[in-house]
Order: C-alpha cells, then sequence, then structure tokens
C-alpha cells in the first residue's frame, strides 16, 4: 500500500481550490490522504459531517483533481476515525440492525457439508477464508448453478468466523437487502450511517449477488463498499449463480473486482457424493434410509441437492403415514410424481413453442437474432429449464450450440417479461399447459 507524497496532495487541493472554489472549506487544510492502492485514495476527515459534506457534494471534484494530479485512474473514499455521533447526526436512524440480517440456520455448517469433486474447491477456499480472513481469498466469490451449497457454504463461513472469534463484526445479507437500504438511506438522506454501517464491519457476506446487475446506482455504492473494506483487509465473500463476468449489466469495474480474490465455482454433485450427501441429511434428521434406497434417489435426482433433500422428506412423511419403514417399493412410488415431472422432453417444448410462434426450427437453431426468432428461442430455452432437468449446456446444444451464458440470459430476460409484460406472461402460460396437457395425455 502506498500514500501520495505531500506536494501530491498539495496540488490536488490547489487544484481543487482553482477549479471549484465554492466547495472549499476552511478545514479541508486537515483531510489526510490515507493510502493510495488499487485505484483508490482513501481520504481521511475529522469527523462524519465533513465525511457526509465530501460525500455528497465534493466526490467528482476529488476524483477529477486526483486523476489530474497523478494521472491515472483514481477514485476516493471518505473516511473518518470519530463515527459515533452518527444517530444524532442524521436524526432519523435508518432501519439498519441486526434483524436486517439473514438468519444463519444451524445445519449449515463445515461439518455438515460433503465435499466431493464438484464442490472441493469452492469448500477449501471457504475453510481457509473462514480461517484467516481478510489474508487469503480477498474477496471469495462462489458461484453455481441453485441448489448446490452456496447458501450452505456462505453461512459456514458465518459460523466459523464466529466459533473462532476471528470476525467480531459480520454481516450476512442478501443482495436485495443491501440495494434496499441504500435506496432507503439515499430517500433520507442518511447515507453516513449507511456508509458506517456497511464499511466498519470485518466480514460481509453477500448472498446471490448477481441481483446487483439490476440496480445500478447501488452498483455505485457497493463498489466504494468493497474497496474500503477490501483496502483495510476485511473479508468479502460474495455468491452468485454465474461467474462474476456473465452477471448481466454488472460494471466492468465491479466485474474485475470481484474476479481479484478467488472464483471458485461448485459443479453439479456426481453419484458418490449425491450419496453422501443423502447419508448425511438422512443421519442428520434421524430417518433410517436402506443403501439400495440411498443409491435409487441418488440414481434418479442428479440435478441438484435441494431436491435430494426434497425426496427424503417425501419419503419420511410417506413411511410415515404407512408402518415407518422406508424401502424400494415406497422409494418408487416416492419418484414417481418427480420422474413424471421431468418427462416432459425439449423436442416437445421445440414442437409446441415453433408451432405458437410460426416459426421453423432451423430458424430456431440458427444463428439468426431478429426479435421475431430469438424471442421464440429464448421461451423455448426458458420451458427448457422449468420444465426439464437439462443442464444450461445441454440447452444451449439444442439451439445451435449455444453456450450456459446465453441459456442464461434467456431464462432471465423471459422471466422478466413474464413479470412486467402481460401478453408475454399468458403465451407462456398456454405453452405450459398445453406441454402439461400432452404429458398427461391429454392432447
Ligand atoms: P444454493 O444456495 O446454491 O442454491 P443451498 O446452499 O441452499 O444451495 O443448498 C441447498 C440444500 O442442499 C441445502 O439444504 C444444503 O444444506 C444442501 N447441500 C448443498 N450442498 C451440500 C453438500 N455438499 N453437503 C451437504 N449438503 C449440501
Ligand atoms: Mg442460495
Amino acid at each position: 500500500m502506498s500514500s501520495i507524497a505531500a506536494p501530491e496532495w498539495k496540488s490536488i487541493l490547489d487544484r481543487i481550490r482553482a477549479l471549484h472554489p465554492a466547495l472549499i472549506r476552511g478545514w479541508f487544510s486537515t483531510l489526510k490522504p490515507i493510502d493510495l492502492s488499487g485505484g483508490v485514495l482513501r481520504i481521511r476527515a475529522g469527523n462524519l459531517k465533513q465525511v457526509r459534506y465530501l460525500d455528497d457534494e465534493c466526490r467528482p471534484a476529488f476524483i477529477e483533481a486526483a486523476q489530474g494530479v497523478l494521472e491515472q485512474l483514481v477514485t476516493t473514499t471518505f473516511e473518518t476515525d470519530a463515527p459515533n455521533e452518527i444517530a444524532d447526526d442524521e436524526g432519523y436512524p435508518l432501519s439498519i440492525s441486526e434483524n436486517n440480517q439473514l438468519q444463519l440456520n444451524d445445519d449449515y455448517v463445515f461439518d455438515n457439508f460433503v465435499v466431493g469433486a464438484g464442490n472441493r474447491m469452492a469448500h477449501a477456499a471457504a475453510v481457509a477464508a473462514a480461517e484467516n480472513p481478510g489474508q487469503v481469498y480477498n474477496p471469495l466469490f462462489i458461484h453455481g448453478d441453485v441448489g448446490l451449497g452456496k447458501t450452505h457454504l456462505l453461512q459456514a463461513i458465518c459460523h466459523e468466523t464466529r466459533r473462532l472469534g476471528t470476525c467480531p463484526t459480520t454481516l450476512y445479507i442478501s443482495c436485495e437487502t443491501f440495494a434496499n437500504h441504500f435506496i432507503e438511506a439515499v430517500e433520507r438522506g442518511a447515507m453516513n450511517q449507511f456508509r458506517f454501517h456497511y464499511r466498519h464491519v470485518d466480514l460481509l457476506v453477500i448472498d446471490d449477488i448477481q441481483f446487483l446487475g439490476a440496480r445500478e446506482r447501488s452498483q455505485e455504492e457497493f463498489f466504494h463498499t468493497f474497496n474500503t473494506l477490501h483496502q483495510s483487509q476485511k473479508q468479502i465473500v460474495l455468491s452468485a449463480d454465474c461467474s462474476p463476468s456473465e452477471i448481466p449489466t454488472l460494471e466492468n469495474r465491479l466485474v474485475s473486482r470481484f474476479k481479484s480474490g478467488l472464483v471458485a465455482s461448485i459443479d453439479a454433485p456426481c453419484m458418490e457424493t449425491r450419496m453422501a450427501i443423502l447419508r448425511k441429511k438422512s443421519r442428520l434428521r434421524c430417518i433410517e434410509v436402506p443403501e439400495d434406497v440411498i443409491e435409487y434417489v441418488a440414481t434418479n435426482i442428479h440435478t441438484n441437492i435441494r431436491d435430494l433433500e426434497g425426496a427424503l422428506l417425501r419419503l419420511d412423511a410417506m413411511s410415515q403415514a404407512s408402518d415407518g419403514t422406508i424401502d424400494m417399493d415406497l422409494a418408487r412410488r416416492a419418484l414417481a410424481d418427480e420422474a413424471e415431472a421431468s418427462a416432459i422432453s425439449i423436442q416437445q417444448i421445440i414442437d409446441v413453442v415453433t408451432r405458437h410462434f410460426g416459426v421453423r426450427v432451423k430458424d430456431l437453431q440458427s444463428k439468426k437474432r431478429p426479435k421475431s426468432i430469438s424471442h421464440p428461442r429464448q421461451v423455448c430455452m426458458y420451458l427448457a429449464r422449468e420444465l426439464t432437468e437439462h443442464s444450461l449446456e445441454e440447452v444451449g446444444g439444442y439451439f445451435g450450440g449455444r453456450d450456459h451464458s446465453t441459456v442464461l440470459h434467456a431464462n432471465r430476460t423471459i422471466k422478466k417479461m413474464i413479470d412486467t409484460d402481460a401478453k408475454v406472461r399468458r403465451s407462456v402460460e398456454n405453452l405450459r399447459a398445453a406441454l402439461r396437457a400432452q404429458q398427461n395425455g391429454i392432447s
């Protein structure tokens, strides 16, 4: 970490004085540059009022002056060692409190996490981050499909740092919470309190950070939160359903920050891991499951672990409704619904969608991008993700060998349209109903 020389600092202040005289306050002479690292110039002020003024009014002027003098891309953050006056200072406290944190699930600890080929690296990195926060992998970015254990690992880190006492102040939140707090703070003019809350923690854990992509202003704020914590070697752990560069509309500077530590993916578990997870979960829940049933369930459910657990719970419920034993006969019945639900094929989806939109299969598989073709193609991908168990790669393969990020993007686009466009919602509902009807042999 390096700081900037006194003459450079003086030039920065002189430049602001010359270009923005109205911004200058007498106390500017007491400001101190702390360090310049990773393109961030940290500046210390005397109190929170000053930080608020600098943040709200002066940041662009400081950035412009610092870039002019240092001749490099620089952003600035303002902080203070005298944080205690927040509540009085703001007058109306934000609703940030312990309650806004996500609840930790007692079961989501490292001991209950089964390690296999698909998650070995993510698990090892999570353990290392918990044991040496801020020292080894910072940030730690864990990504993978839904139900593969991201939340479990994030919470295990929180449990472990709590147990070891390595991070006295921990914040474990969803991305939505961060964005909502930010908006609330902006509306109430309570940015200082917001910044103090998020920038004075030893461990910041944010689940499902992909949602930040859709929040432009929160991205800006998060960028500064991230930099401040990172500069002070506080541990940051993030999870998402895709890698940093695949998060749609995430600013490049955030992508590169997210990639600057360790990016670890979690892949679907192999047969052996699925069986080990079933054994572990059944032990945890005191459900007695014979080995042949474990093998049968693990063979038939292979996409995500949440579904494996769902099957186990269904087995348990069904067994309690009869004599309490779990055997192969019961397992076959319990999984019958599952098998039926996955019986829709991509081919059927393509048939129904092409008929509905009046397009040709060949067009869906071509590189053509006009909306009349790309929309039906995206609807196909969306329905394939919802109604079949094919992986992103497999679905992409059906549509001219497109990669998994294209399928992910299609899925999100249609999801959003369903929420905002009644016409799209109706057509997807009709298509889904047609497919279900076929599945049940009605049409
Ligand atoms: P994600 O956040 O990736 O969608 P979760 O962490 O919520 O997935 O995991 C879904 C369920 O699967 C949880 O109950 C979790 O405990 C379980 N699970 C996932 N991976 C493992 C694993 N390797 N060992 C044991 N349980 C696991
Ligand atoms: Mg999760």
